[in-house]
């Protein structure tokens, strides 16, 4: 008998052709997850499992696991031989001595002597007749033993199925440039990108010296968090405290923000064909705030000239986005109170519907080229 941990995928059952692809990129991922601890991944008529675990590492085991989009459920599970002394054995180690409980078969092997019904029979029974105090109960049991007789001569034994991250592998859907700010909504944004199969990669803009070196680790920090998802990240910052002060200089202050973000997009668009990015991912959900109204959005869209802009958030609720956010586990570190570029040279009233003719005459006493250049060589990349 063997202590396994199951893996079940869920959507890559819907492709057809080119299910392998999807097969492969999900095995690769799991390697990966797992890489540091010691321990064997291999794969089963369809199954996923992580083998010759240290039982203390279970645990660490099934957080990471539980983080690789493409899982659907995991259970922890004995392996044994399929004849009812092997699998009771495994029973008893599942079973509480007291309380109610149920089985649950299910027969993959279809030359299985028993139907899942019998097998369910003799294993409660011998359950039953183990622990005096144990009571069936088939509705609301305490507990549950499921049994699966496998075609390869073997049987798992196990008592749940744990919730994974659903999705798709990542690695399936090509590669996007997360514009990642210090808050709540980037961060989440990329979750739900990665979820789909997307590589995420992350831009950082930062108004360096008037932003702090710790609102730089927050940032290396939420990247981290959302790596734990992507399968790895690569974060690159760039300042753009030269094109704060520009505007300041020379435009009205309550334009600020929306010509801040047209240089922001820009810059993110370079980026991205820089590095092979397909897309460029925002935070942005609708009317949240001055910038994120329509207008705000069509302001600083317009300056991407190929390259679609994903905003996964633009029909959620503030509440929705940190219920999220909580569950990705990004929320404590979003909250912590350091300075993002945005806040600095904050006008008192950001314009709400600003007019495209406005923000190209005041746009127009900008170098635009020049400050982006000057960006650019200010750009760092650091590895997550
Ligand atoms: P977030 O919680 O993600 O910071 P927000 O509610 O603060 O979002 P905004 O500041 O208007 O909203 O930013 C909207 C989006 O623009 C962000 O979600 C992010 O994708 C991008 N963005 C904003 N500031 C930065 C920054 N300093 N670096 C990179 N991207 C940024
Ligand atoms: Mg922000």
């Amino acid at each position: 008998m063997e202590k396994v941990i199951i893996i079940r995928y869920s959507e890559i059952y819907l492709k057809g052709k080119n299910r392998g692809f999807f097969e492969r990129a999900f095995e690769d991922n799991l390697r990966r997850a797992v890489e540091e601890i010691d321990c064997v991944v291999d794969k089963h008529s369809g199954r996923y499992f992580v083998r010759k675990f240290s039982e203390a590492d279970t645990e660490t085991l099934i957080g990471k696991l539980k983080k690789v989009f493409g899982a659907h459920t995991i259970s922890i599970a004995y392996e044994t031989a399929t004849d009812m002394d092997s699998v009771f054995e495994a029973a008893k180690l599942l079973s509480k001595s007291s309380g109610t409980f149920k089985v649950e078969s299910h027969r993959g092997d279809k030359q299985y002597p028993l139907t899942s019904i019998e097998i369910s029979k003799e294993l409660g029974g011998r359950l039953l007749a183990h622990f005096k105090t144990l009571k069936v109960d088939v509705h609301e049991p305490d507990f549950t033993v499921r049994v699966d007789i496998r075609e390869n001569g073997v049987a798992l034994v196990f008592a749940d199925f744990i919730e994974a991250a659903g999705g798709m592998p990542v690695g399936t859907a090509g590669k996007g440039l997360l514009l990642l700010s210090g808050g709540i909504d980037s961060p989440v944004a990329g979750h739900m990108m990665a979820k789909r199969g997307m590589n995420v990669d992350c831009l950082h803009f930062h108004s360096y010296p008037y932003t702090n070196l710790q609102a730089k680790e927050k940032v290396i920090d939420l990247a981290k968090i959302l790596s734990e998802y992507t399968c790895g990240t690569k974060l690159y910052t760039v300042s753009v405290t030269h094109i704060q002060e520009a505007i300041h200089e020379k435009c009205k202050p309550q334009l600020m923000i929306t010509l801040l973000r047209r240089f922001m997009y820009r810059i993110a668009e370079r980026h991205a064909l820089k590095i092979g990015a397909q897309c460029i991912i925002t935070g942005e959900s609708l009317g949240q705030v001055a910038s994120q109204t329509i207008e705000g959005m069509t302001s600083s869209n317009s300056v991407v000239e190929s390259l679609p802009v994903l905003r996964p958030l633009v029909g959620f609720d503030k509440n929705e986005i940190i219920e999220r956010s909580v569950k990705m586990g990004a929320y404590e570190t979003s909250i912590l109170p350091f300075e993002d570029c945005c806040t600095v040279f904050l006008p008192d009233y950001p314009a709400i519907r600003p007019k495209l003719e406005e923000i190209l005459k005041e746009e127009n006493k900008l170098d635009v080229e020049g400050l982006i250049e000057e960006a650019f060589q200010t750009i760092e990349k650091i590895k997550i």
